[in-house]
């Protein structure tokens, strides 16, 4: 059991590995081979059966190719058995942190500069079809961003922007596993209710307020069983890893909708995940303190810990760019809109795990938690277009066009990576989506 206040670093982390795997040596690669970041994926137009994946360099390991050419016989069987033939993480996810720890290691020294290359069991990853990494049985949506919570507040509620439990709990809702897609998800412009300003009555049709929301996902792990809360010192190892999440949201549905239960149909209708997914061991190099504003409440005591305080945090820039339908015809990259970091976030990933447990609710092993918007202390650290266009009051630029909101054919592309002084930069690759129009459009 881990009771140290730093996140432990090993040999999988040191800064001078190198992988046989050219690709990975790149640094701007987002998979040296300090990061190994899991997925599952088949290889394109193969019929193949899913299967676990991991990230090195422009490749994937094929877990099932290495175990058929015998690399990962020296795993515990209950490892093995658990990666092999599996087109799911759920498996690994509840052997827990031991067992996330040992496969790291093992698949540190296959890949590493001196172990018996094994072209065979890399696939590229241009040639690649992923699919979501778990099954998520449960997803939750948590709102960790004190400037996404205070700019949105605004908008919605001018004369009491941040509610006066804000500050106490960490805000989450229960969201939607049905429609959460891998990257590369596209779906219609969502229809519903929406109410104009002043008027009595809603009008039904396509949203026109399409926005999106730039947070991390975060897989869990081995869980808990029902009444058995998880304690926040014990909280990270409940953890498998992060994701980027891109949570589309109808806001002009949810305006109407959401009081008094919060949000339902301006939420559930898609969100869309990476396909990797990178686990806290190998995040322990980017972590950075919690703080809370000494005029700000402190945290509970279920809800605070040494270890959170010293390094509950995470240090992950986070990228949205936008990519409309002319700009993909013509060509054009994918146009930067804001950027921002995870370790703004007003709540830590161990405090959400400790919050949603403490009741007595059970975790299970592949649950997906969302952190909430992850918006920075400035308007350009934005991670949605409602607070980066004022409401809409205002428009933003994307290559030669403008936007308030989303319209159909743009695609949002999200990526995050972590730095750290005398270490490799490791990245979580991107997740993609892109809207289309809405089902019966102009009828
Ligand atoms: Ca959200």
């Amino acid at each position: 059991m881990n009771t140290t206040a730093q996140p432990a670093l090993n040999a999988t982390h040191d800064p001078a590995l190198r992988s046989w795997v050219a690709s990975s040596r790149h640094d701007a690669t987002d998979f040296p081979i300090q990061n190994l970041p899991f997925c599952v994926f088949r290889r394109a137009g193969s019929g193949q059966a899913l299967r676990i994946g991991v990230a090195i360099g422009a490749h994937i390991v094929d877990i099932d190719a290495a175990a058929g050419e015998g690399a990962l016989a020296g795993l515990d069987p209950a490892v093995r058995h658990a990666i092999v033939g599996q087109a799911s993480l759920n498996a690994l996810m509840a052997l827990g942190p031991q067992a996330w720890s040992a496969l790291r290691l093992a698949l540190s020294g296959l890949l590493r500069e001196g172990a018996p290359p094994l072209p065979a069991v890399l696939v590229a990853q241009a040639d690649a079809d992923y699919a979501l990494p778990a099954r998520i049985g449960d997803y939750t949506d948590f709102y960790t961003s004190i400037h996404h919570a205070s700019a949105v507040g605004k908008l919605f509620r001018p004369d009491e922007p941040l509610l006066p439990n804000y500050k106490w709990v960490p805000i989450g809702y229960h969201g939607r596993a049905s429609s959460i897609g891998v990257s590369g998800q596209c779906f219609p412009r969502p229809r519903g209710q929406t109410r104009a300003p002043g008027a009595v009555a809603p009008d039904f049709g396509p949203c026109k307020r399409l926005d999106y929301e730039m947070e991390i996902g975060i897989f869990i792990g081995a869980g808990n069983a029902p009444g058995e809360p998880i304690d926040i010192g014990q909280a990270e190892q409940a953890v498998f890893g992060l994701c980027l999440l891109n949570d589309w949201s109808a806001r002009d549905l949810q305006a109407w909708e959401y009081q008094p239960l919060g949000p339902f149909l301006s939420k559930n209708f898609a969100s869309t995940i990476s396909p990797w997914v990178v686990t806290l061991e190998a995040l322990a190099p980017y972590r950075a303190a919690w703080t809370r504003d000494g005029a700000d409440p402190q945290p509970l005591p279920y809800l605070d810990a040494p270890q959170v305080r010293s390094a509950g945090a995470f240090d992950i820039t986070l990228e949205v760019a936008i990519e409309t339908a002319a700009m993909r015809g013509a060509g054009t990259p994918p146009a930067r809109v804001s950027l921002s970091n995870f370790r703004h976030s007003y709540w830590t990933v161990s405090q959400l795990v400790a919050h949603h447990t403490v009741n007595g609710c059970n975790l299970q092993a592949g649950d997906l938690l969302g952190s909430g918007t992850q918006s920075g202390p400035t308007a350009a650290e934005a991670g949605s277009l409602l607070e980066l266009t004022a409401g809409g009051k205002q428009t933003i630029r994307v290559a030669g066009e403008t936007r308030t909101f989303l319209e159909d054919g743009d695609s949002v592309v999200m990526r995050g990576w972590a730095e750290a002084p005398g270490r490799p930069r490791i990245g979580f690759g991107e997740v993609r989506g892109t809207v289309l129009p809405a089902l019966g459009a102009g009828t």
